[in-house]
């Protein structure tokens, strides 16, 4: 049986940069098992938003320390060829008068508190930054500079290059099926179609497939799983990548926008999507009628795309707790295992942080944040993750 110290299980852009942080800090021998191919999950449909606009407090943190890594990707990695697409065009975010324009101000001046450069913007001054939008029933503007996109594929496989290079074996085709256990209940490995393999210890990485270690431990794991549909509209006027991305708290839909393809409005809806019993990753319809709907809200606030027509659409699926945040590090009364599920779309902008910090964790070493507001403990105690916004992919 092949023996390693860490078996990550998922080549996902958070599997892979756990794999990544492990060998980084210093981990010998890591394994990497995916049962498909790396990126083949949900992270290929991913918008990419990298905003440190949340809030809950601990998001924000660690949306900061994920973003200043991407800001220095390449150096960070130590791969001068890697890159993550990272396009600092800011992040402008609209709200309504009431109790969103308050939760709006208040979540900015804690961002400040937290050295983010998170403003407050005039009417004037938020036209100046973006011209398309109509701010006629918008009571307050924030805008955060540093926010912007980036790219999956380059992200993730600059992780996968980066854990590769420091020896971690990255092994695709490789279903695990359960955990070996000792005596003592203590996590000694993992079952797979190509066999057992031995670890010190295994982090589960598996996203919408996460329900699987709640089989194999035997502990109850809060996950739903919702299904989101993207959109791309193409019209006579460009929506060009130095326009900032767009959250229009106004919105029915609480859209979000942004660039893609250069001249393309990428668009994504903030509601808690379409509820599935099971995982599936296979491509949805997206009904017409949700087009129109959502096309009707982007007209409102972008008149210049009243116009536009359909130019593609995807879905993916989103893996949900109940208070839309992810659960990381240990599972409360078994040795030798970590999680990292349930991004409730936050995966991405998270995932540099997110593979630092469970590496540190698992290596014992002192983690850069504090991972106990995360535990999975949070849904017995009642210490919800739960911001201003209330639960929802806003956070
Ligand atoms: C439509 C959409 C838009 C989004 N937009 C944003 C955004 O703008 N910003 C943002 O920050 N986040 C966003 N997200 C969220 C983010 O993309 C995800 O949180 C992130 O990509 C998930 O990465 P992952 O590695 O956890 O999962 P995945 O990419 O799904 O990888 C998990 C992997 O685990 C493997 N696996 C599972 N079980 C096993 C097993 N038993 N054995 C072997 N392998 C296994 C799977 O095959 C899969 O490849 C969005 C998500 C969606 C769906």
């Amino acid at each position: 049986m092949e023996t390693f110290d860490v078996v990550v299980i998922g080549g996902g852009v958070v599997g892979t940069s756990i794999a990544c942080h492990l060998a980084m800090l210093g981990a010998r021998r890591v394994a990497l098992l995916e049962r498909g191919t790396l990126g083949g999950g949900t992270t290929a449909q991913s918008s990419c938003i990298l905003r440190t606009h949340y809030s809950v407090r601990e998001d924000a943190e660690l949306a900061h320390a994920a973003l200043r890594i991407f800001a220095r990707f390449a150096g960070y990695l130590d791969d001068p060829e890697a890159v993550s697409g990272y396009n600092r065009c800011g992040l402008m975010i609209v709200a309504p008068e009431g109790e969103r324009a308050e939760a709006l101000k208040a979540t900015l001046a804690v961002e400040r508190t937290l050295g983010i450069d998170a403003r407050d913007l005039s009417t004037a001054e938020a036209r100046e930054r973006h011209p398309l939008v109509d701010f006629g029933d918008i009571a307050h503007v924030g805008f955060e500079p540093d926010a912007g996109y980036a790219d999956a594929h380059l992200v993730l496989s600059s992780f996968a290059r980066g854990a590769r290079r420091r020896g971690v074996a990255i092994r695709e085709g490789v279903n695990v099926t359960g955990l070996l256990r000792d005596s003592g209940g203590r996590v000694t490995g993992v079952r797979t179609s190509g066999g057992d393999f031995g670890a010190g210890t295994v982090v589960c990485a598996q996203n919408i497939w996460s329900r699987e270690v709640a089989v194999w431990t035997g502990i109850a794991l809060p996950l739903t799983i919702s299904r989101h549909a993207v959109f791309t509209l193409e019209g006579p006027t460009a929506y060009t990548k130095d326009l900032p991305v767009l959250k229009d708290l106004a919105s029915p839909a609480k859209l979000y926008l942004r660039s893609y393809a250069t001249r393309q409005l990428l668009v994504g809806d903030g509601n808690e999507g379409e509820a599935l019993a099971a995982p599936d990753t296979e491509q949805a319809d997206v009904p017409l009628d949700y087009v129109v709907e959502l096309g009707e809200q982007v007209a409102h606030r972008l008149p210049a795309f009243a116009d536009a027509g359909l130019a593609t659409s995807w879905t993916g699926v989103y893996d949900v707790t109940p208070d839309w945040n992810p659960v990381l590090g240990p599972l409360p009364g078994i040795d030798g295992i970590s999680v990292a599920y349930g991004f409730s779309g936050h995966g991405f902008k998270l995932s540099p942080i997110v593979g630092r910090l469970i590496a540190q964790q698992v290596l014992a070493m002192p983690t850069d944040f504090p991972l106990a507001p995360y535990a999975l403990e949070r849904f017995a105690t009642g210490r919800l993750l739960a911001g201003r916004y209330g639960t929802g992919a806003v956070s």
